[in-house]
């Protein structure tokens, strides 16, 4: 062993060892039990940042624990390839987006995540944007669009009407065209969608049966999904057939609605405001809010605004007409793109007709108070008495929701219906860098899903990528121009490319088996690995990546192809990394590059101090300090074996005979601590202390000079091997070099988790406190288990007691819980 700790020989050599022992690669294996562990894989942008090598370290230290206690730990890694920033560097550098990604990841694999002592089976590594991946992404969709699941329907996009193309989300910035800062307008294009909202009800109900997610990301997905019981009514356009169809929860506060409010984009506009003299203020206003942020339009904070289209509608309940206003606050996608406005019982609606001077009726009174639509300051949305409701008054308003749904469904005005938030996924993109939907058009036979044989419908190499103009797919004559595989005509193929959230979506189910090559995964493998047992990443991805992912397990079980219900049994979502108070960015200048601690501290200082500093689930806040704290830890303890080494190296363990002694407590106190923090909610940063404590008691073992030879030796050897076994996950490298040094033999990412002895924690010593007059006077130790009288004998011995009782016999005596002595003199 040499006497500095030298991380940069020590990490090398047992990476080395790691990789050329493949010691990190599993088999399905039935005589033992599997755990999978998962954390989100990276999209390959070239470079990790200190919040990966959070997310890999909290991963690592479960999977390497999981190992030590016996479970046969599938810990896989792979790369979400495809995406936007390849095809922007290829745009701006002009390098295929195939070169720059593979790049990119031989980059990250070996030059970045090897050097972290990631305990990953790399056998598996998955690579989306390889066609060996993407082919089954095009098998699932024609399996899907053979269900119904995957359909073709019109839909919004965003345009550069200067570049003339379609921008991803991403690429519009404050409504501006991320290339030229052209406005963005809309343009509407047929699109292609995943049926999801036909697994709504099983995905809503699934959430109560997710006890391993944290409630927050339940509650997320809850609301994503969105499900709420009310009725459909219909208002008729008056002097027209025009129908517009409200959904509302509250059909107790119908006789209160006092205008309505559409969508700007609803198709039925257009024929309201014909011929109307507000047809100019109506267009303007509507090409406005259209390049408004959807998300930013319903956002409670946003003004809400709205302009008059000059018709009215027919209340069907009370026959009255009300005028129909366009609001910038109503979208399409959610229900029927119509609502109702009812301002006395709804704050949104209160607000925007006191703005708009429009009329406000109380249909629900205060049982405390009366209300008056002109004295009201806010709307009233308690409970309370139905009023100016017709044949409803009197009714208290819970009650009056049934009657007016039962009156709406007899007389024919509508129906009790469920709406669902949760919309279907769009998937088109008009992009390069992503899957090929397998979909030819024939004139004669209409779209014609690709045969599996004829997969996987390649992306062409010689696309060039300009950002101007129509999809890059578009642009490539052979790969555009085909034959139908129905009739053998001219065809065209479909040229959008798949949302790379379709990659994400049943990644983990690769990782089963990787190279299977006959489907999209090997069922057998399948059905032993699954479901991921623990799943770590981000919380940015609380709704999307982790809806779609339970979409497609479902699908995929529906299928035939995997006996489960979810994919993920346990998520941790780890907290961000934040320097002086604001998450690591460029643009803050506050970032930590990994590469500069790994060199100068090494992989298991780097990986010690993000799992000291913080729990899991916190925000990590950097401090170099810290960083420095977790590298002089690790010399600490390198110093201590370096001294003892010798000494200790053939000596026995210490065992059950040793139970009196400090430190053999000590060690057996930090075995439970720390298996037990790891096991409640993975509670790193107290492992981690309680560790330091044992190494400073081991400093102050071996204080005093020369040791016993048959008693205190052989507990600091035990003190060594199970620091070092319940330091392995943590420093792996720096624990494996130790290991070696003390003699044992396999590696200790072999070696199994210690197991504490119960009976040596128990305490063998007891302090009693004494009082005399209500006042302590003293403190006296006992061995454990010394009886009440033994305790009070010793009390009235003890000098300094003496001198406050005056060696007078006290007047009473009472020995409390056998830790406290009371005595009146
Ligand atoms: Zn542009
Ligand atoms: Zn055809």
């Amino acid at each position: 062993m040499d006497e500095r700790y030298d991380f940069k020989k020590i990490e090398e050599r047992w990476q080395r060892t790691w990789q050329e022992q493949k010691t990190f690669k599993v088999t399905e294996d039935l005589s033992q039990q599997k755990y999978y562990c998962l954390e989100m894989f990276p999209y390959p942008s070239g470079k990790i940042h200190m919040g990966h090598v959070r997310n890999y370290a909290i991963g690592d230290v479960v999977s390497r624990y999981k190992r030590m206690r016996g479970f046969n730990v599938l810990h896989p890694m792979g790369w979400d390839s495809f995406g936007l920033p390849a095809e922007n560097a290829a745009i701006k550098n002009g390098v295929h987006p195939s070169m720059w990604t593979l790049d990119n990841i031989a980059f990250m694999r070996d030059k970045q995540l090897k050097r972290l002592g990631l305990s990953y089976d790399w056998d598996r590594e998955v690579t989306t944007c390889l066609e060996n991946y993407y082919r089954w992404n095009q098998w699932l969709f024609i399996k899907m669009y053979e269900r119904g699941l995957a359909y073709k329907k019109l839909s919004y996009v965003n345009w550069c009407p200067s570049c003339s193309t379609v921008l991803a989300n991403e690429q519009v910035e404050d409504g501006l065209c991320w290339r030229c800062s052209s406005v963005v307008t809309h343009k509407e294009l047929d699109q292609w969608f995943f049926k999801i909202t036909a697994y709504a009800e099983e995905l809503l109900s699934y959430c109560d049966k997710l006890t391993g997610w944290p409630e927050r990301v339940l509650t997320m997905q809850r609301n994503w999904i969105g499900k709420s019981v009310g009725v459909e009514v219909d208002f008729i356009v008056e002097g027209s057939d025009v129908k517009l169809a409200i959904f509302t929860t509250r059909q107790d506060t119908l006789f209160g609605v006092t205008f309505m409010s559409i969508a700007p984009e609803h198709p039925m506009l257009e024929s309201l405001i014909k011929g109307k003299k507000q047809t100019d203020d109506v267009r303007a206003f509507v090409q406005r809010v259209m390049r408004e942020d959807k998300a930013a339009r319903t956002d409670e904070k946003q003004e809400k605004e709205g302009v008059f289209t000059g018709a009215y509608a027919v209340n069907p309940l009370n026959n009255e007409k009300v005028p129909v206003w366009v609001g910038n606050f109503v979208l399409m996608e959610y229900g029927t793109g119509a609502i109702m406005s009812v301002p006395a019982h709804d704050q949104r609606d209160f607000e925007f007709a006191k703005k708009y001077g429009l009329p406000i009726r109380v249909v629900i009174q205060d049982p405390q108070k009366s209300l008056t639509a002109e004295t009201m300051k806010q709307a009233y949305i308690e409970d309370g008495v139905m009023a100016n409701s017709g044949q409803f008054d009197g009714l208290p308003n819970g009650a009056a929701k049934e009657e007016i749904a039962d009156h709406v469904e007899k007389n024919k005005l509508g129906m009790r219906t469920v709406n669902w938030r949760l919309r279907d996924w769009g998937i088109s993109r008009q992009r390069y860098w992503g899957t090929p939907i397998p979909i030819i058009y024939c004139d004669a036979c209409g779209a014609v899903p690709v045969p599996e044989k004829d997969l996987p419908v390649r992306l062409p190499m010689d696309v060039e990528l300009t950002g101007k103009g129509q999809s890059p797919l578009a642009e490539s004559k052979s790969f555009r121009e085909t034959t139908c595989t129905k009739c053998g005509g001219k065809a065209r193929r479909e040229t959008d490319t798949m949302d790379t959230f379709v990659d994400s979506s049943w990644y983990f189910l690769r990782f089963c088996s990787p190279r299977e090559d006959e489907s999209p995964f090997d069922k057998k493998a399948a059905a032993y690995w699954m479901s991921v047992d623990q799943y770590i990443g981000g919380i940015e991805h609380a709704v999307l990546h982790l809806l779609y992912a339970r979409f497609f397990t479902k699908v995929i079980r529906d299928l035939g192809l995997f006996d489960g219900d979810e994919p993920f049994l346990n998520l941790l979502t780890q907290g961000m990394v934040i320097k002086d108070g604001a998450k690591m960015s460029k643009s803050k200048g506050n970032v930590v590059d990994p590469d500069f601690i790994l060199t100068k501290y090494g992989a298991d200082t780097a990986r010690l101090f993000s799992l000291f500093a913080a729990p899991p689930e916190r925000d990590l806040d950097w401090s170099d300090q810290g960083v420095d704290g977790a590298y002089r830890f690790l010399h600490r303890v390198w110093t201590l074996v370096y001294k003892h080494s010798a000494a200790v190296k053939d000596v026995r363990h210490a065992g059950p005979e040793a139970r009196g002694d400090k430190l053999y407590r000590k060690i057996h106190i930090t075995i439970k601590k720390v298996t037990e923090d790891i096991e409640r909610e993975f509670h790193f940063n107290t492992a981690i202390a309680a560790l330091m404590e044992m190494v400073n008691e081991m400093y102050d073992y071996t204080s005093g000079g020369v040791m016993n030879y048959d008693k205190q030796l052989p507990v600091l050897r035990s003190a060594f091997d199970a620091l070092i076994l319940l330091i392995a996950p943590f420093a792996p490298h720096f624990a494996e070099e130790i290991w070696d040094a003390l003699g044992n033999e396999a590696g200790i990412a072999n070696a199994l988790w210690p197991q504490y002895d119960p009976e040596a924690i128990v305490a063998s010593e007891i302090t009693v406190v004494v009082q005399v007059n209500g006042r302590v006077r003293s403190k006296i130790t006992l061995p454990a288990g010394t009886s009440d009288k033994d305790i009070e004998a010793a009390a009235l011995a003890d000098p300094k007691v003496k001198e406050f009782t005056n060696n007078k016999h006290p007047k009473k005596v009472i020995v409390v819980q056998g830790k406290l002595v009371n005595m009146v003199v």
